[in-house]
């Protein structure tokens, strides 16, 4: 009995396969390998390499394993790519998942947990957001992602497929010991860009956007802390497991930092002067996302055990500072 991951070589995928593994259970990892990385993939996962809307491979992989529920993370997660290639977007993210769920129906395995985003919600007129927040996403990343959404309560109408959608605000840090991070080509994500500033690997950062309606002109973004997240995941998987009803939950600390905050914290945590420059707007980006995650805590039970930013930059700073090629220095 076998719980299979899809994008278990990407970040968050890896740091859930990591944890799931530690709690003693049996873990297959599927992955393209496109953005993930071989060397992400915790060494005692079983690895099948390939893509999801390739059905023949997938039907292998349910046929060889005894699989029993799916976290699903396997998907492109860049606004602004998305605003460029919306196709793209759709292709992978929701034709990808059209397949997955058939599978997955096919071979009676009716418990999913997938990741959705804050980005499907746009720009929400609450703050913080909540589950009944309407939904208008203003990219076609989290247009892909509320697609999804909808597709998984179709499936369960029709053939009770279970699921539960997380929707991750900004997921940042790594695990404390540094052994596995972030590390995408290209980087696009503040955090780690502005470690890559602090360590002297990038110049300077371009900050997307002075003049946004928030504290200090810059955008406003929840982060949490990817081992907290990667709980989540299997809090949500537990819940399906005791026979609960599909839901939706978003993900965050329920705090605002600010961009320029952000380059403020992390020069607090790298002791280096990380110059920036406001630059234009981003294409997508609302101006302020704030999670309420009041209903994971009182239904998973979420306790997030990072709630503190600073600490989160440090786990990701360890990470830079140990792998300073990212998964390159591994291969
Ligand atoms: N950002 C920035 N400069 C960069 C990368 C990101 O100013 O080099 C900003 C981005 O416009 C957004 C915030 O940082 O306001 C978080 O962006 P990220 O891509 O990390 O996550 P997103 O919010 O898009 O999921």
């Amino acid at each position: 009995m076998a719980i299979l991951v899809t994008g278990g070589a990407g970040y968050i995928g890896s740091h859930t396969t990591n944890r799931l593994l530690d709690q003693g259970q049996k873990v297959v990892v599927v992955d393209n390998l496109v953005t993930g990385h071989r060397a992400a993939i915790d060494p005692r996962a079983k690895f099948y390499q390939g893509d999801l809307r390739d059905r023949e491979f997938l039907s292998q992989v349910f046929e060889k394993e005894e699989i029993t529920g799916v976290v699903h993370f396997a998907a492109n997660s860049l606004v602004g790519e998305s605003m460029e290639k919306p196709l793209k977007y759709f292709d992978n993210n929701d034709y990808g998942f059209i397949v997955l769920l058939e599978t997955m129906i096919a071979h009676n395995v009716k418990k999913i947990v997938f990741s959705s985003t804050a980005a499907t919600f746009g720009e929400a007129k609450e703050m913080p957001i909540t589950e009944t927040t309407p939904q208008v996403p203003t990219n076609p990343y989290g247009e892909s992602k509320l697609v999804m959404e909808k597709f998984a309560h179709w499936a369960d109408v029709a053939d009770g497929l279970r699921w539960v959608a997380l929707r991750y605000f900004n997921v940042a840090g790594a695990k404390a010991d540094g052994s596995i991070g972030e590390d995408h080509h290209p980087e696009t994500h503040l955090i780690p860009i502005v470690l890559q500033v602090a360590s002297g690997k990038r110049e300077k950062l371009q900050i997307f956007g002075g003049d946004y309606p928030t504290k200090d002109g810059t955008n406003v973004r929840d982060y949490v802390h990817v081992m907290d997240l990667a709980d989540a995941h299997i809090l949500a998987l537990n819940y399906l497991n005791d026979g609960n009803d599909s839901n939706a939950f978003n993900l965050g600390s329920a705090t605002g930092f600010s961009n320029l905050e952000i380059v403020e914290a992390a020069r607090k945590v790298t002791g280096a002067p990380i110059p920036y420059e406001i630059a234009g707007r981003r294409a997508g980006d609302p101006s302020t996302l704030i999670a309420s995650s009041q209903k994971a805590r009182e239904v998973l039970h979420w306790q997030p055990k990072y709630d503190d930013i600073e600490k989160i930059i440090a786990t990701a700073w360890t990470w830079t500072e140990k792998h300073p090629a990212g998964y390159d220095d591994q291969k």
